[in-house]
């Protein structure tokens, strides 16, 4: 059974989505970092990223792995480069052309195929566009100073004011929800968690609660 938990950032996506993952004894996707891993490609290879077909050109052939959360491109482990603010940039940017979308999807769904067809799957559009039939289908929010008071605590956000990351944090859903293709949206038929004041393990609790539900 798929398990989607979409969501914008902030929101302990993946905490929530790699503890629920270990409660069951399934793999987890980080479907981001597939994203993430395209930008890198795309500001490696120069090419232009709101050029499409120049994106696409660059990944072209490219052998992109993710095993156990480490990310690999053509056998180079690139996890810690995927990080950077370039890249998270980057890869909102070229998650904006539908073409890119397909590609990405097409190999989010083969890795949670060759897992058996069962695994967490966190992202943006895991329930409306890359998994439309999961049984359980979780919508994480939480209050946009919640959200940038949770990313200040990350290693990557330790020299950036609030003010910066509450920024970056509403630039980056304003892109996310306002791009044509797969919109950062709840599916119609998800249950959506406020967490703003909901503990980590409250929020794993109301999933898993739902995950039982799904399997009776
Ligand atoms: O979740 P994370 O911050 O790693 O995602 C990086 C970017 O990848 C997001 O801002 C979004 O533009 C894109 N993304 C997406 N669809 C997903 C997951 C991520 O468009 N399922």
């Amino acid at each position: 059974m798929v398990i989607a938990v979409d969501g914008p950032g902030g929101v302990g996506k993946s905490t929530v989505a790699s503890r629920v993952a270990e409660a069951l004894g399934l793999p987890h996707l980080d479907t981001g970092s597939t994203y993430r891993a395209a930008g890198l490609v795309a500001l490696r290879s120069g090419a232009p990223l709101g050029d499409s077909t120049a994106v696409l050109a660059a990944l072209d052939g490219l052998d992109i792995r993710i095993v156990d959360g480490i990310v690999s491109i053509d056998g180079v482990d690139v996890t810690e480069d995927l990080r950077s603010d370039e890249v998270t940039k980057a890869s909102s940017i070229v998650a904006t052309h539908p073409e890119v979308r397909e590609q990405i999807v097409a190999l989010q769904q083969a890795w949670v195929a060759k897992q058996g067809g069962s695994a967490v799957v966190e992202g943006r559009d895991i329930g409306t566009v890359v998994f439309p039939d999961a049984p359980v289908k979780i919508y994480l929010t939480a209050r946009p100073e919640i959200r940038a008071a949770r990313r200040s605590g990350d290693a990557e956000a330790a020299d950036k004011s609030k003010d910066q990351i509450a920024a970056e944090l509403a630039a980056r859903d304003h892109a996310d929800s306002s791009r044509k293709a797969s919109p950062l949206r709840p599916a119609a038929d998800a249950e959506i968690i406020d967490t703003s004041d909901l503990s980590i393990d409250e929020v794993v609790e109301r999933v898993l609660a739902s995950a039982a539900r799904h399997e009776t």
